[in-house]
């Protein structure tokens, strides 16, 4: 099991009619890969049809320059992919391809839909059929369901949101039209550029905006469909949106350094995390490192704060993407020297702090606090710039159970001395908050207090013996209702 909790996906999509928009959303792609390695697509529609090409692989080792020649068009959607068990295949790579009354429709989804099993159930029971297990496939075979009702794909679209409840930022291309749309919690992000004179593109993060040479003009809202065509740009309301829950995550670790939200860079509020953290739990030490990269920004804050140097303590191996799971202890300690090393000119003979961006499974926090030692560091005191994680994630995120969190089966100072550090410290909920913009977030990953009701089967399997989520909002009347009974208008 991966230390770290994953995003799940990114997405993307363009609409520029006179540009290589394949291309453009190859290089978003190349921007967003952060957000899912095992995985990538892209679909083109070129005015008479959409043209797809998706496999598993990274975004380059999937397209070749000829595969992009071969898909001219004004619109394009992307998506990269994190997988998750049971769902790794070719066929849940995406966009998803589904054809309504001779119209060919390609999406792209970020998050996870925890009604999914019900509507799937539903779907199939209608006599749907279906080629993976994804909810990204119910999605869109419900898309396909409502517009056939309803004679247009936007009346399809926000029938198929009232349906849904969960966490999702969805990209959908047909052959003359891109739509975005967004669950009415803004859970998961997108936002929306503006590409030359008549260009619109729309992302998970502002990072693939500035790759394509978009700027950014705001955030897709929550319940929010947009639709760019020929006639322009609009904006409607596909459901009206919930109380604002954006994934705290995407500040604390998910997001590029570098990418922007409500004016602030994550970067930015990473730093403020790690001065934030060092007043909330202050230690004597000779040197701050961080674990590479994703630990940098808050180590630099943790530093200055206290006024203690910091320096590069751990290498890291750019070209692994995972540490594998191995069965025996010495194979585990050389799945984490693939991705880092102590430098024991620099670590020999210190105090040393030792800031992470989080600690979830707390699988190899232990290993890098041993090879510090064994390179000479005299104390390691371990530091998390996020709370602790004892509650897992249902809208988009690899967290799947909660047994698999180490902050919800063990105190503080059992934490501690399972990683074997001097100290260990976590930035508290209060203190995360106060780095971030404005308010309206999901915290339930160290809260247990979840927007979006987990449903009542999920509780056993997924949560420990008497630990039960406190679901802030009911499921929707709507997405109760059978999809037979759905009027549409
Ligand atoms: S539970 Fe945590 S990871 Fe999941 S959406 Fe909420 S803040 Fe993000």
């Amino acid at each position: 099991m991966d230390e770290k909790i994953h995003e799940e996906c990114g997405v993307f999509g363009v609409w520029a009619p006179g540009r290589d928009v394949a291309r453009l959303t190859y290089f978003a792609l190349r921007a967003l890969q952060h957000r899912g390695q095992e995985s990538a697509g892209i679909a083109v529609g070129n005015g008479s049809t959409v043209l797809v090409r998706k496999d598993l692989g990274l975004v380059t080792q999937v397209f070749t320059d000829s595969d992009l020649s071969a898909m001219p068009g004004k619109v394009a959607c992307g998506h990269c992919r994190y997988g998750t068990a049971g769902a790794k295949g070719w066929e849940s790579a995406q966009p998803h391809l589904s054809v309504v009354d001779d119209v060919v429709l390609a999406l792209a989804h970020n998050g996870t839909l925890v009604n999914f099993e019900a509507l799937r159930r539903e779907l199939i029971e209608m006599g749907i059929p279906f080629r993976s297990n994804t909810d990204s496939e119910v999605a869109a075979k419900l898309i396909g369901y409502f517009t056939q009702r309803a004679g247009r794909l936007r009346s399809g679209i926000a029938h198929t949101m009232r349906m849904l409840e969960g966490g999702y930022a969805m990209v959908l291309v047909r052959e003359n039209a891109l739509y975005a749309f967004r669950d009415p919690h803004g859970i998961r992000p997108l936002v929306l550029g503006r590409l030359g004179d008549d260009g619109w593109v729309v992302a998970s993060e502002t990072c693939a905006l500035d790759i394509v040479g978009a700027t950014l003009v705001r955030e897709i809202e929550p319940g929010e469909i947009v639709r760019v065509s020929d006639d322009g740009i609009r904006s409607e309301r596909g459901r009206v949106p919930g109380a604002r829950a954006n994934c705290i995550f995407e500040h604390v670790y998910f997001s590029r350094p570098d990418s922007v939200v409500r004016g602030s860079s994550f970067y930015l509020m990473r730093h403020n995390m790690g001065r934030r953290l060092a007043r909330e739990t202050p230690v004597d030490a000779d040197l701050v490192i961080s674990v590479p990269d994703s630990g940098t920004p808050a180590a630099e804050g943790f530093a200055q704060e206290l006024g203690i140097p910091f320096g590069t303590g751990l290498i890291k191996n750019r070209y692994v993407a995972r540490t594998f799971i191995q069965p025996t202890q010495e194979l585990r300690q050389m799945g984490v020297r693939l991705k880092l090393n102590a430098l024991p000119d620099v670590v020999r003979g210190k105090r040393l702090v030792m800031v992470d961006d989080s600690i979830v499974r707390g699988t190899t926090s232990r290993q890098i606090v041993r090879m510090l030692k064994a390179a000479g560091a005299t104390e390691v005191h371990v530091r998390s710039a996020s709370p602790m994680v004892a509650w897992p994630c249902f809208y988009g995120i690899d967290t799947g159970s909660q047994d698999q969190l180490i902050a919800a089966q063990m105190s503080l100072d059992e934490i501690r001395a399972h990683i074997e550090a001097d100290s260990v410290g976590f930035l508290s909920v209060e203190g995360l908050l106060a780095c971030v913009p404005e308010d309206g977030y999901c915290t339930a990953c160290f809260t247990g207090d979840y927007p979006v009701e987990i449903p009542r089967s999920w509780w056993e399997e997924r949560f420990l013996p008497g630990r039960e989520p406190n679901n802030l909002e009911a499921a929707s009347e709507a997405s109760r209702t059978p999809l037979a009974e759905v009027p549409v208008e």
